[in-house]
């Protein structure tokens, strides 16, 4: 959902306009759906502080440096929110659901398309959530917190003559999080593919309150989550059927030309 901010009457109500995705999929010069919208900016900070136990700032000078990376897109914030755990994603995410507040993760910033500037609320997973919870040395695997610096992870993978192969040239400050979220590759993808190649079970969060790992799947427990009601099977549905729709162009080097959610 792309935001812009039309006008802040007063920083207690953010005014948005949002774009939602097309509603014409076949029309391509279409480019979205707009819609305002309305945040109740010092009412959801409030109810953020009530249940976060990391940090919740909404101050100005917190959204000035929020308000870029290293883009050139410049956007204040509705304001940030640094979870110390995942129960305060989870309820950072319910919260901005029911004020109806967008959300967006930041970790390095280092991205340059602007992802992580947007008049929403901040998840910086960077200050709290950056740790390396376990490595296997033998099985080579790795689990880590979003917030993990790259070059932590590669450092430490090293002491058993391993690596993390995606290796941008932000690897000291660019975090998995946002290896992960730009699919990132560096200078040796030809060698250890990009980074989706490299993740085996990516534990998800929706904005709409789905929790769910992903990975590879067998086409026979591919069925079975697709058959099972709710969310998760939506998903997992669409999904394939983007995938079927697109597979050939997508083997011969083209672009897959749909619209997910
Ligand atoms: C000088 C320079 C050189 C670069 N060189 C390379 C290069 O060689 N190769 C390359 O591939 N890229 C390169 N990049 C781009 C960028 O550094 C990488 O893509 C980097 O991996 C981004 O990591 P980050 O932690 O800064 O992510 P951010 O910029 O903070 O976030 C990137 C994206 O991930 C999303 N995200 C982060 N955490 C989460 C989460 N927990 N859940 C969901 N979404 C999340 C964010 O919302 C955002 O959309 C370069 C950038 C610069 C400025």
């Amino acid at each position: 959902m792309a935001t812009r901010i039309e006008e802040a009457a007063s920083y207690a109500l953010v005014q948005l306009t949002t774009k939602g995705p097309p509603n014409r999929p076949r029309d391509g010069l279409q480019t979205g759906t707009a819609r305002k919208i309305e945040v109740e900016a010092t009412a959801l900070e409030r109810e953020l502080r009530a249940g976060v136990e990391g940090d919740v700032v909404f101050d100005e000078s917190a959204r000035a440096l929020y308000a870029s990376n290293a883009s050139n897109y410049r956007m204040a914030p509705i304001g940030a929110v640094l979870p110390r755990n995942t129960g305060d994603v989870l309820y950072t995410l319910a919260a901005s659901r029911r004020y109806g507040a967008p959300v967006i993760a930041c970790v390095g910033g280092t991205g340059m398309p602007g992802q992580t500037v947007n008049v929403a609320v901040v998840l910086d997973f960077s200050r709290y959530m950056n740790r390396l919870i376990e490595l296997n040395a033998e099985e080579k695997y790795a689990r880590v917190q979003p917030g993990l610096v790259l070059d932590d992870l590669r450092r430490t993978a090293k002491q058993h003559r391993l690596t993390f192969g995606p290796d941008p040239a932000t690897r000291s400050r660019c975090t998995l999080g946002g290896t992960i979220g730009n699919n990132s590759c560096g200078t040796h993808p030809v060698i250890a593919g990009m980074t989706a190649d490299n993740i085996d079970e990516p534990e998800i969060a929706t904005y709409d309150g789905v929790r769910m790992t992903a990975g590879a799947t067998t086409e026979s427990e591919r069925q079975q989550i697709i058959s099972a009601d709710g969310r998760r099977g939506e998903i997992y549905a669409r999904l394939k059927s983007l995938l079927d729709a697109n597979s050939d162009r997508i083997r011969s080097g083209g672009r897959a030309k749909a619209i997910l959610f």
